[in-house]
């Protein structure tokens, strides 16, 4: 089958099962959205928030971009969607938690790292904004599997960094609205990791 026609056969089956399934929900959503948490992550097809957390529509605000990145706060009246994002979740949907959520195996960092082949205008740039976890990573790691893999987890932190220069975030924060947390999905193993803020180490969600 073609893959869009699978697609469209998901779609058939989602909105009899889900959609027609559960009239109350669906009917209160074409009212509103009133998410309490908004998760950042990779573009990549193969972590996609909402699937590997089960969640329901309207549970997630979700933004995804190359590396799932936050740039920092540059409030320049240049073209930031990314922020844009971010701004509506925390100041008009009024989110209650932050997950930045990295993963493994992950091409954008990937390019970080060694660079990227082919027609490159825009992915160097983006990912750039990580530099500082490439840096952590070449000097304390030695294979570029290792590289990689501890600057997906420093990505993580960086991007959390850049969401507290945020002034409209490091006020909720700082009053105990907002919460800002950094997950890591394991592709290998289907293991969900989180940042301890303590220690700086992520650790298994269920250990
Ligand atoms: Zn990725």
């Amino acid at each position: 089958m073609d893959s869009l026609d699978r697609l469209i056969d998901g779609y058939a089956n989602y909105y009899t099962r889900y959609f027609q399934g559960d009239s109350e929900l669906h009917a209160k959503l074409a009212e509103g959205q009133n998410p309490q948490v908004l998760v950042i992550a990779c573009s990549d097809s193969r972590v996609d928030p909402a699937l590997i957390t089960r969640a329901k529509e309207g549970d997630l605000f979700i933004i995804r971009n190359v590396a799932n990145v936050v740039p920092p706060y540059e409030p320049d009246g240049h073209l930031h969607g990314v922020s844009a994002a971010i701004e509506f979740a925390v100041c008009h949907l009024k989110v209650k938690h932050i997950v930045v959520k990295g993963h493994s195996g992950c091409g954008g960092i990937q390019a970080l790292i060694r660079g990227i082949e082919g027609e490159d205008q825009f992915i160097s740039t983006w990912v750039s904004v990580l530099k500082e976890a490439k840096q952590r990573a070449v000097a304390s790691r030695n294979t570029l599997e290792e590289i990689c893999t501890f600057c997906e987890y420093e990505g993580i932190k960086v991007s959390l960094k850049n969401l507290e220069t945020f002034p409209f975030i490091k006020n909720r924060v700082d009053d105990g609205q907002l919460n800002l947390h950094g997950w890591y999905f394991n592709l290998a193993d289907g293991s969900l990791l989180k940042l301890d803020p303590k220690t700086g180490d992520f650790v298994g969600i269920f250990a």
